[in-house]
């Protein structure tokens, strides 16, 4: 993956598909910068920065953080903002993987007005699962809660069904992964992520992965694509 190293990609996927691990492998294989909008909140809320704070209000609150914030924690990391943290040069010359971003067409054409030109983004991936196969996988899904470590029933379970195989620790379900919970998440990508597949396809940077196999086969397909 010698050229990938000025990539600007992102990853799209239904929760359960799998991106945020290949985002994760991809990144250690390349030295792009993987940027998880879950972990670029919690940075950023941490770092106590302008956009942090604001955030941070909203979530005391328990409301969603709206588009508008999380574009502008993305554009300070990626080049064209400011940030607490302060690595936007060093990112937009390094190449980046975005994941969990944009996942509504709104926030597709803010990154778009944000990204022209020499910056503009040079791959698109969609992680393609068929849904009950994403109810499978998320359902059985058992959280520690003791150590954090992640298993799951079918695909890797632990020697002693409830017990971490790591630490011994108490394993539940998280509450957002219950049937319903569940269901909720796919419908939500379904009607506001789904349209980004037509608007990246327009722009010939999209490229569709069928992520229903193996993570090493996955991971092999997606090097392919990257190069
Ligand atoms: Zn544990």
């Amino acid at each position: 993956m010698a050229s990938s190293s000025q990539a600007r990609c992102v990853f799209l996927g239904a929760p359960g598909a799998g991106k945020g691990t290949q985002a994760k492998r991809v990144a250690q294989g390349s030295g792009l910068t993987h940027l998880s909008t879950g972990d670029l909140l919690r940075e950023e809320v941490k770092s106590g920065s302008e956009l942090g704070v604001e955030a941070k209000g909203y979530m005391d609150a328990g409301k969603l953080v709206p588009d508008q914030l999380i574009i502008d924690m993305v554009k300070a990391r990626i080049g064209g903002g400011d940030s607490a943290i302060g690595e936007s040069g060093l990112l937009a010359a390094s190449g980046w993987i975005l994941d969990g971003f944009p996942r509504t067409l709104p926030q597709a054409e803010a990154l778009d007005v944000n990204l022209s030109g020499d910056n503009a983004l040079t791959h698109v991936i969609s992680f393609a699962v068929p849904e009950e196969v994403l109810m499978g996988r998320l359902t059985g899904r058992r959280t520690c809660l003791n150590c954090g470590a992640i298993w799951h029933v079918e695909h890797k379970p632990t020697s002693k069904e409830g017990v971490c195989d790591q630490c011994g620790g108490e394993l539940t379900q998280r509450s957002d992964d219950c049937n319903e919970a569940i269901g909720k998440r796919l419908e939500v990508y379904r009607s506001q992520t789904t349209p980004l597949l037509a608007y990246y396809g327009d722009r010939g940077v999209l490229k569709e992965v069928d992520a229903n196999r193996s993570p090493d086969v996955v991971f092999q397909e997606l090097l392919t694509h990257m190069q």
